[in-house]
């Protein structure tokens, strides 16, 4: 479905990333800290391609109480987490479709930023920016025009 959003080719890895950032405290993890072990990860493999990891962690960035997802462009690595875009969490009845539809809205967003695009002000666009499920729900699966014309066709690793 990301590659259908972003017309990319995209691979999916099973992959036996380790990662830390445990935040005790908080019962969740440091997203800058995951990106920081993908980023050691990509380079001891000399990957060039883009790289985003599906954890069901639930994740932050400081000064946050939670992320969906976080990016870094300079290295191209990206994190998403299933755990608040699963329905479960909010006390409503698992729908194994919505998250799938969620996570792959996600990942198109975040492999956006490693694409160079912004967060973009129309709400239905991919590139917007949600704070809340509902913002994410209003999503279309699709890059608005102007998001469209931004991007070049990369190739790209999805870690599972
Ligand atoms: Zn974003
Ligand atoms: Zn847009």
């Amino acid at each position: 479905m990301i590659s259908q959003i972003l017309d990319i080719p995209v691979e999916v890895c099973k992959s036996p990333v380790l990662y830390n950032g445990f935040d005790r405290s908080r019962n969740q993890f440091d997203a800058t800290e995951i990106l920081t072990c993908l980023d050691v990860f990509s380079r001891r493999n000399e990957e060039n391609r883009l790289i985003l990891l599906v954890t069901g962690d639930d994740i932050f960035r400081p000064h946050t109480r939670y992320v969906f997802g976080l990016s870094r462009p300079k290295t191209k690595t990206a994190v998403i987490s299933s755990a608040r875009l699963n329905n479960e969490y909010w006390g409503l009845p698992y729908d194994e479709m919505m998250l799938i539809d969620r996570l792959s809205r996600e990942g198109a967003h975040e492999l956006g930023h490693l694409l160079f695009l912004d967060h973009c002000s129309n709400p239905s666009c991919i590139m917007a920016n949600p704070s809340t499920l509902d913002d994410l729900d209003i999503k279309k699966s699709m890059l608005c025009p102007s998001c469209l014309a931004k991007m070049n066709k990369k190739k790209v690793s999805v870690f599972v």
